[in-house]
This record gives structure tokens, sequence and C-alpha cells, in this order.
């Protein structure tokens, strides 16, 4: 049976996701932003919390983990952080790992650069992939801990994922990133075709997630900054991808 895949909004700005095995009843929570948004979505499935998957130490991907177990005792799975930030851990991943939510498997991809511990998780089967903070649609997290070449060669391994898989972000921020974007690539016809479905997503006041690995690689400047017409963009024609990247990333922290 398919996983049963929920993503509601949480804080200002966050997913909360919940993924859900109807074979086993087992339903893992991605992150533990809110503990009080992720309990309404599961009684609102009459679901039962038993994992929380966690993607990176910061407050508003782990602040609800100690109310969480609180409530349902379930087991909390995350990177090894050197920041000892997050609470509660009872198994430790890292590159390779999988990780079961009753029969359904999500595989570690290490995905560093936004935080150093910064994980993916890729549920092949579900063609769904959990990146929270690392990409984002037409976008991708601040490099707050990592460096630039580090975030790329983050971005490479998620953009070499299969292009119908779906990308659940940490974040809703695309409409901010369509407009950086546009910027960058103004005649790009994938962006501009990306521009008008998220304007018509956020005036119904719906989630423009989740969106494709085929779609992003097409539309996200971020994604594309080995491609020489982006390098010229930014008037950096010739340089390595890594040196384009961050010159992206430091013009939208700018913007
Ligand atoms: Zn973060
Ligand atoms: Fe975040």
């Amino acid at each position: 049976m398919a996983a049963e895949i929920r993503l509601f909004p949480c804080l200002s700005d966050n997913y909360g996701y919940l993924v859900h095995d109807p074979a086993t009843g087992a339903t893992a929570s991605i992150d533990a932003p809110d503990a009080g948004a992720i309990v309404k979505a599961l009684q609102r499935e009459g679901w039962t919390l038993t994992d929380i998957l966690v993607t990176h130490h910061h407050a508003d991907h782990v602040g609800g983990i100690a109310e969480l177990k609180a409530k349902y005792g379930c087991r909390v799975v995350a990177p090894h952080d050197k920041t000892t930030a997050i609470p509660q851990v009872d198994e430790r991943v890292k590159e390779g790992d999988t990780v079961r939510v009753g029969h359904l498997a999500a595989r570690v991809l290490e995905t560093p650069g936004h935080t150093l511990d910064h994980i993916s998780y890729v549920f092949d089967d579900e063609r769904a992939l959990f990146c929270a903070d690392t990409l984002f649609s037409i976008g991708c997290g601040r490099v707050f801990e990592g460096d630039y070449p580090m975030m790329w060669a983050s971005l490479l391994k998620l953009r070499a994922l299969p292009n119908d898989m779906r990308i659940y972000c940490g974040h809703e921020y695309t409409a901010s990133n369509v407009k950086f974007a546009l910027g960058i690539e103004p005649d790009n016809p994938a962006l501009k075709a990306r521009a008008g479905e998220v304007a018509r997503q956020r005036a119904a006041n719906q989630p423009t997630i989740p969106t494709l690995i085929r779609d992003e690689k097409e539309a996200n400047v971020f994604l594309r900054a080995d491609v020489p017409a982006v390098a010229a963009a930014v008037g950096l024609a010739g340089k390595s991808p890594a040196e384009v990247f961050g010159e992206l990333r430091e013009r939208k922290n700018n913007s």
C-alpha cells in the first residue's frame, strides 16, 4: 500500500509533514516545528505518531520534539549533530542509512551547508523527498554553517534524484524565490510558467509544495549554477559552478 502524506502550515512559514503507512498504522512526522499543529493533524486523521525524522538542529524543526515524545512515546531519528541541540534522540543516522516507518523505507542523504548536520530523507518507492532547508522550490536554504562548495555539492546530490521525485521542503518561500530568480533569468520559460502557477496558488491560499525535481532543474536558478547563461547573468562567465552558486546565494541574502 502506498504511503499517505499530509502537509500543513506550521509556525509562520514552516511546513509540517506526516507520512503514514496504512499497512501498519505507523506515522512519522518530518521534523517537529510545532507540537500543537502536529497533534491536530494527527487527530484529524485518527493517526498515532510513531516516529519523528529530524533533518537538522534549528529550533523551527526540533521545537516540538519533547512535547510529542511525552505524548506518544515515539522514536526520534536524527543526524549526528555536534551542537546537541536536538532533544531526546533515540537513533542517529548518516549517509546511506535506511529508516523504516512501518513498512515504508527512507534513505538518508547527508546534505550539509545550511547546517553541518543537515540530512534529507528519500522515500524512493513513494517518490517523496523531504529536504527541509537544503532545497526549496525555486530556492535553497541560507548557508549558515557550511560553505558554498559544500552546499552546491548537497544540491547536486538532490538534483541527481529521479525527475518524478516530489520535493517536500521545510518552508513556504516560493513566491519570494520566484521574484529573485526572475531577476537573474527573466526569459527562462520554465521559470515564467512556475511564476504564474505560484501566483495563482498563493492567491488561492494554496501551498506551492510539493514540487518535482524535473521542474526545479528547469526553473530553480540555484540548481542552475552550472548553466553558462546563469554564470554570465551574474558576471561570472567561465567560473566554477560553486562560485556562481555562492554569488547567487549572496545576492539572494541581500535582496
Ligand atoms: Zn533551518
Ligand atoms: Fe527552517
